[in-house]
């Protein structure tokens, strides 16, 4: 501590206290000269306390301050107190920090000390606020590319949804343009088989029906694979016989089987319950690519159709389906991927065996949608085992069959003897009425046409919505004019959707059924958000057309009555 013309601090608290402090502390007289300093000017300035007194306060900071130093001086003597002044502070080798300074004017006459000054080195302050300040920034730059970053995702997100739009819209149209000549093909064979002249003609019908029937399965598989990736696809489980799946889709193959000289063998372990719970029309689709695989690829030998009851990972049981042949197998390096859609053991040209390899793909995704797995083993020459593993849900129905004291119930069985009759034809009952057939394609008039009139209903057609809408107001909505109307939802002029709105608001109330080429599962929901009663997706054959019309106009007294 050293003084120049104020007393020395005597006290000893006193200087203890002035000289414990980092800062530096200062006393300064009416014109800023120094008259005691602390010790600690040494640590922070490098000059001792000695060779600093008596000189101006201005010897504490660099050049480019001495103003703003001096000017501070003059404000402390009117305000009280100053604010804080941040200055630039040089040492004595030259090198120079940042500082604050704070002066306070002393009211005391007892010595000519006029300010008391306390100064900061505020060094590793500015160093924190500068990384904070560049941290800001980094940040701030962080969320300005996250922003980009946010309006590019939405971008790409409303490209992705418009792809996925154009996709369905693209898919939607396919359908429509590839079902619609099948329904006229598959139809119009049909009706040749039933009014055929000589066997030579039925062998050719039979022909343009099976090839109609492969170019449809083909159709509809890849339009099936491309609506489970588009998610539009639909799964309806109910409780369903087993049996009568396993039936409807063995007796599809007993003749092929048969002409090959193949056997097809199905039997249901006694444990397996009757009642399962799942969307059997997507199971027989399994089972049918699976059969099909299994009767194309096997030249000699048998296929058999096993059901079994086997345990599960998880606490339920699972129904297992085997499909085992005996057929051409599948060598083990193209297991792998055998799954994967349009992957074919033998993709050559010279090929032996035709198809999309479209089948197990589909089957994969269709397994999976369903709640269970599909596997395959094989070996070239010894045959393959496909097996579809699915957790039932169903208690084994009480009613036990006859059968089920152990021995193995066999269903349908295909010997090449052919003694098995084949599936059996439904018995069509009649059904009377008159139906209001709309549809803007004339060969789907003429064949729905003769397919109602064969039914014993009577037909009055109109070619798209409008003529429709037209026909009933000429008819002036009679309750009886039509008991029922089939409605094409595809056509110019006026769509199906527009028109059954329109025919609803005008207080028509019996069925009208919504046939579309289109097979989607919005396709459904907006033919029942029109106002249609039912849906029908093309080609439709005559026994399904036959049971929906036979339903309906029997419901219709009771709407009627109403
Ligand atoms: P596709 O039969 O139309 O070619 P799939 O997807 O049903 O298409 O089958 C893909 C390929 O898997 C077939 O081309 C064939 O090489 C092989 N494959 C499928 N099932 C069998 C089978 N049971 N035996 C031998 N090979 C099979």
């Amino acid at each position: 501590m050293t003084t120049n013309r104020v007393k020395p601090v005597e006290n000893q608290l006193a200087r203890e206290l002035l000289n414990c402090s980092r800062d530096v502390i200062v006393a300064l007289d009416e014109q800023g000269v120094i008259l005691v300093v602390s010790d600690s000017i040494s640590k922070t300035f490098g000059w001792s306390p000695e060779e600093v007194v008596g000189k101006a306060y201005g010897i504490f900071f660099d050049d480019s301050c001495v103003t703003s130093s001096n000017e501070y001086l003059a404000e402390s003597f009117d305000s009280e107190p100053n604010p804080v002044q941040p200055l630039i502070a040089k040492r004595v080798d030259g090198s120079c920090f940042p500082c604050e300074l704070s002066l306070h004017r002393l009211s005391s006459a007892e010595t000519n000390a006029c300010y008391l000054g306390v100064l900061r080195d505020v060094s590793a302050l500015s160093e924190s606020r500068k990384s904070l300040r560049n941290n800001l920034e980094r940040l701030n730059k962080t969320r300005r590319a996250l922003k980009r970053k946010e309006y590019e995702l939405i971008a790409s997100q409303k490209n992705v949804y418009r792809a996925r739009q154009a996709k369905s819209e693209f898919l939607a149209n396919m359908s429509h343009e590839f079902r619609t000549p099948m329904t006229t093909i598959l139809g119009y064979t049909e009706l040749l088989r039933e009014n055929l002249y000589s066997a030579n003609q039925e062998d050719l019908v039979e022909i343009i029906h099976k090839n109609g029937t492969h170019l449809l399965q083909i159709i509809t598989d890849i339009l099936d694979i491309s609506k489970i990736e588009m998610g539009d696809f639909e799964i309806l489980k109910h409780e369903c016989s087993l049996e009568t799946i396993l039936q409807v889709v063995v007796s599809d193959f007993l003749k092929p089987a048969r002409e090959k000289g193949i056997s097809i063998f199905t039997q249901i372990a006694p444990d397996v319950p009757e009642q399962i719970i799942t969307d059997p029309v997507r199971l027989e689709q399994v089972l049918w690519n699976l059969l099909s695989n299994a009767v194309k690829f096997t030249e000699s030998g048998r296929i058999d159709v096993r059901v079994k009851v086997c345990p599960s990972p998880t606490k339920e049981q699972m129904v297992q389906f085997e499909i085992a042949d005996t057929g051409i197998g599948i060598p083990t390096e193209k297991l792998k991927r055998i799954f994967e859609p349009f992957s074919q053991v033998d993709n050559s040209s010279s090929r032996n065996y035709g198809g999309t390899g479209v089948g197990l793909a589909l089957c994969k995704k269709l397994v999976q949608l369903l709640g269970g797995h599909l596997s395959v083993q094989s070996k070239v020459d010894q045959g393959s085992l496909f097996c579809v593993s699915l957790d039932h849900h169903a208690e084994v129905h009480s009613q036990n069959r006859e059968d089920a004291a152990g021995l193995v119930r066999e269903v349908v069985s295909g010997v090449p003897q052919g003694q098995q009759p084949s599936g059996q034809k439904k018995q069509l009952g009649g059904a009377k009425g008159k139906v209001l057939l709309v549809d803007d394609t004339k060969e789907i008039r003429t064949l729905f046409s003769y397919m109602l009139n064969k039914m014993g209903i009577e037909v009055e057609t109109a070619s798209n919505g409008q003529e429709a809408v037209t026909l009933l107001n000429q008819f002036s909505l009679q309750r009886s004019a039509f008991d029922m109307i089939l409605m094409d939802m595809q056509m110019p002029v006026m769509n199906g959707y527009e028109a059954t709105q329109l025919i609803r608001q005008q207080g028509y109330q019996l069925p009208v059924i919504a046939i579309t080429a289109h097979s989607l599962i919005t396709d459904r929901e907006k033919c029942l958000a029109a106002g249609c009663t039912e849906y029908l997706s093309k080609p439709i054959r005559y026994e399904v057309l036959h049971e929906v019309v036979h339903c309906y106009l029997s419901q219709n007294a009771a709407i009627l009555s109403h």
